[in-house]
């Protein structure tokens, strides 16, 4: 459903990703890994039309311009001004304001549409605090209850593991888990390797260009990590789950 052609991003003489090319099916859940630095967000930011790039980038085969109710997307938490004076629930009914436009009020539907979403997160009872009082995992499950309540079938997600508690990282891959069986395409970023990484269907290891694109198994290997992460880098190939940690 998203292809990316040959994409290349530049900041200022920086080449951060180079000659770049992947595809996502129709209910993949794919994994975007690498290092810190990799060029993860770029990619990200670029699919999102966020930033300028060189290449080629469609969804179903046209421009992601028109399209873009169509890709839902949670960015990195440190991107989020949390100081932003907003309730769980009016972030999650941000979702649904592009659709209403600005100044209608919500119909029945909308809300509970909102309302499902927050609960599915087990957000709904925290829905009339403000953002900035919740903790890092409620954050990231309020943000994940915004792309859901948009309905998308693309959802692209920075980062979401990264400062949560194993609550949230639990609800997050069994809603992952979910979309995918509904047929939603996920692209998940991390920096971090874990067993979790086995749950998705293919990893791609960046680090400015792809490393290798794979099923988890076949991309978490002792070369690869080396390749991504520098050869200092001491991983547990036969960790008692299979699969390898990066210290
Ligand atoms: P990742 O998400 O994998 O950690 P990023 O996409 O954030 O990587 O960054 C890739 C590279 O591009 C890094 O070297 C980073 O410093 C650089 N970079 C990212 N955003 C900008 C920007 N807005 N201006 C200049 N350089 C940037
Ligand atoms: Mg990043």
């Amino acid at each position: 459903m998203l292809t990316v052609q040959n994409l290349s991003v530049n900041y200022r003489g920086i080449e951060a990703l180079t000659g770049v090319s992947m595809a996502l099916r129709p209910g993949e859940w794919v994994g975007l890994i690498g290092p810190n630095g990799a060029g993860k967000s770029t990619l990200v930011k670029a699919i999102l039309g966020l930033t300028p790039y060189r290449g080629k980038i469609l969804l179903n085969g046209a421009s992601l311009k028109r399209q873009r109710s169509q890709v839902a997307y949670v960015p990195q938490r440190s991107q989020i001004d949390w100081d932003y004076p907003i309730t769980a629930w009016n972030v999650v009914m941000m979702a649904q304001t592009r659709a209403l436009g600005w100044g209608r009020s919500p119909g029945s539907k909308v809300k509970e549409l909102v309302s499902a979403s927050l609960d599915r997160v087990e957000m709904l009872p925290l829905k009339n605090r403000p953002i900035g009082q919740l903790s890092g995992g409620q954050q990231q499950r309020v943000f994940l209850a915004r792309a859901l309540a948009q309905q998308p079938n693309l959802f692209l997600l920075d980062e979401p593991f990264s400062g949560i508690d194993k609550k949230t990282e639990a609800i997050m891959l069994s809603i992952f888990a979910d979309l995918s069986q509904q047929g939603k395409t996920l692209l998940v970023c991390s920096h971090e390797w874990g067993e979790a990484l086995n749950r998705y269907d293919r990893l791609l290891l960046l680090n400015r260009r792809v490393l290798a694109d794979d099923a988890p198994q076949a991309v978490m290997t002792m070369e690869n990590i080396q390749q991504a992460y520098g050869t200092n880098v001491q991983a547990d190939l036969h960790s008692q789950t299979g699969a390898p940690f990066v210290y």
